[in-house]
């Protein structure tokens, strides 16, 4: 089970591992056909559900573990002011270089949410982190810092995998190995969030709990859609940060 440290893990909250598996696929980053199509087509779904929730336009919005940039874009292109944060070289180098493509503007710099949080407190409106906390060793840092950098007043966006059996055998075995979605070894179950967890990490880090919604595939129509009472496998939720 995912473990929330009460010692400081502000520059060892890495995953070595984790971050190289994501640097040795980035330059496929904005390929559509790649591992990442699965990025590429919740994306519509995820941004919208951001911008309803918490309208981006104008607002300073910082992206935990952004990758390659395609949320970051997403909320760039609805008028955000967007810097993006990553460990990874190679999905940052992916990112600067497509912004030329895209002709939108993203501040990317390579830092843990734990060390941005030190010279950012209470910097943005709001704070997203999206498919990133199943990565880390310690999730509930990176949620407490991320805490720390929204502004009082602010709202969070978390994404992350249900640990379930239900979990398993559709996010590994059917994503991994049936449909081949995504490379053998992308997600270990064990690091799995389950909702309650990451309740409990947003609470803690004096954060109020919003909602919650799930995020369903159907394998049958390759669609992807939001499903507020099936938060089974994947799922988001949106935390504000009291006034
Ligand atoms: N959030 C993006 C990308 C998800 S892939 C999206 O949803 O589109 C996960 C990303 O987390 C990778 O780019 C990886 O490099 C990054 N990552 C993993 N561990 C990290 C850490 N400790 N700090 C910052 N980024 C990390």
């Amino acid at each position: 089970m995912p473990t929330s440290n009460s010692e400081d893990t502000a520059s060892i909250n890495v995953d070595p591992n984790e971050v190289a598996k994501f640097e040795q696929l980035a330059s496929r980053w904005w390929d559509r056909n790649s591992e990442f199509k699965p990025l590429h087509d919740i994306n519509p779904l995820r941004a919208n559900w951001i911008d309803k929730l918490a309208p981006v336009a104008e607002q300073k919005i910082l992206d935990v573990g952004c990758g390659g940039g395609i949320l970051c874009e997403a909320m760039a292109q609805r008028g955000a002011e967007v810097t993006g944060i990553d460990m990874g070289e190679a999905p940052l180098a992916v990112g600067k270089l497509h912004k030329f493509e895209s002709g939108v503007e993203v501040d990317y710099q390579k830092s843990t949410a734990e060390d941005f949080a030190q010279s950012h407190p209470e910097q943005f409106d709001v704070v997203t982190c999206l498919e990133m906390l199943e990565h880390v060793p310690d999730p509930g840092s990176v949620v407490r810092a991320c805490a720390a950098m929204t502004k009082p007043g602010g709202t969070l966006f978390f994404s992350t995998i249900n640990r379930n059996p239900k979990a398993y055998l559709l996010a590994i075995i059917g994503v991994e190995y049936v449909l081949r979605m995504l490379p053998k070894g992308t997600h270990e179950y064990g690091k799995f969030i389950r909702p309650a967890e990451l309740g409990q990490w947003i609470r803690e880090a004096g954060l109020e709990l919003d909602q919650m919604t799930g995020l369903t595939y159907n394998p049958i129509t390759k669609t992807y859609r939001l499903t507020e009472t099936d938060v089974d496998v994947n799922y988001m939720i949106c935390a504000r940060k009291p006034a």
